[in-house]
């Protein structure tokens, strides 16, 4: 494990956190501690610290709504962000940076399942291409870096994340957070029943967020491609089943409606992690889902209602 000064950007985030543990000298930024949108604050956090490695996570991330909303926002903060975090990492010599990009970039008219080479292939769906351009960007802005310095910049795509530290907020939580707190709070107002959106038979990957921590630091270690590298357990869960756990494991017995006349979404959206366990990865790291999932709920009933986007 690399123990030489590191920068983790986004350390006050789900992956930050689950990332500073296994690293516990890295200095890990929040955007208290700098505003990655301003380039002078930027640099100068860098220079203050020369890092020789960067875990780059920072990034604005928000829900449906607020990417539909706040298209503009999720395109300059982003851009923002990753152009003066990659500049300030090559000025101060840092030897090695890996970013985070996201399956939700990828084209929305796609061959499944998502292999690497198609990340530029046609444009990504309408509600985000704000974020999802930006981040394709870092992509590009790692590769150019690349043919011109000589630095070994990495980009890496995790599926669908959840964990410690998730954002619980109604509007911007991804489905897994968004189910807990649905749960949760019907629990503790005794209702009898909650309403689901779709009728729960779609399937989605999902990866635990210090399973991603620890590739992370499996691809400081092994990987220097110019390609991005998907990273995220392929295991197949449907919203249904995600659901059921929950309720186990939060212990609500009330019902679960499914509202049929509300979208399911795409069936299936599979990635592949072929190219990441040809390098040597090997599946078993990740938790079951079941694993995972029991843990974040034992982590959620101990923290709430302290929980980010509640409180
Ligand atoms: P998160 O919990 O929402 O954390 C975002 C982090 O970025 C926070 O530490 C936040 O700092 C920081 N940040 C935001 N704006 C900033 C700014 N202007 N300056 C400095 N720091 C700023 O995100 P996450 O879920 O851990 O995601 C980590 C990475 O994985 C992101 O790059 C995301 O795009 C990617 N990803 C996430 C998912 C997912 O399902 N969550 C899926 C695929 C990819 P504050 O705490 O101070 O706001």
């Amino acid at each position: 494990m690399k123990t030489e000064r590191t920068i983790i950007t986004g350390g006050s985030g789900m992956v930050g956190k689950a990332l500073h543990k296994l690293l516990p000298h890295a200095v890990a930024l929040s955007s208290r501690d700098c505003d990655l949108r301003d380039d002078r604050e930027t640099r100068k956090m860098f220079q203050s610290i020369r890092p020789k490695y960067v875990y780059h996570l920072a990034a604005k991330v928000g829900g449906l709504g607020a990417n539909l909303s706040q298209m503009s926002d999720f395109y300059e903060d982003n851009i923002r962000i990753n152009t003066n975090t990659l500049i300030a990492a090559r000025e101060c010599g840092a030897e090695k940076c890996v970013s985070l990009l996201s399956t939700c970039v990828y084209p929305d008219k796609v061959t499944y399942p998502l292999t690497e080479d198609q990340i530029h292939n046609g444009p990504p769906h309408s509600s985000n291409y704000g974020y999802a351009y930006a981040k394709r960007m870092l992509d590009i802005q790692s590769r150019a870096m690349r043919s011109q310095h000589g630095t070994k910049f990495i980009t890496a795509v995790p599926n669908n994340l959840y964990g410690e530290h998730d954002n619980f907020h109604l509007e911007d939580s991804h489905v897994i957070p968004a189910i807990m707190r649905k749960v949760w709070e019907a629990k503790k107002e005794n209702k009898e029943e909650i309403y689901l959106w779709g009728d729960g038979s779609p399937v989605r990957e999902f990866t635990y967020a210090p399973d991603v921590a620890l590739a992370l630091l499996y691809l400081m270690e092994k990987y220097n491609g110019e390609e991005p590298i998907n990273i995220g357990n392929t295991e197949e869960i449907s919203i249904k089943e995600v659901a059921e756990k929950i309720c186990d494991e939060l212990d609500f017995h009330g019902k679960r409606l499914w509202q049929t006349d509300k979208p399911n979404g795409q069936h299936r959206k599979p990635s592949s992690n072929a190219k990441f366990c040809a390098l040597g990865w090997s599946p078993g790291v990740y938790r079951s889902f079941s694993e995972g999932l029991r843990q974040t709920c034992v982590w959620f009933k101990s923290a709430w209602p302290n929980v980010r986007g509640v409180k």
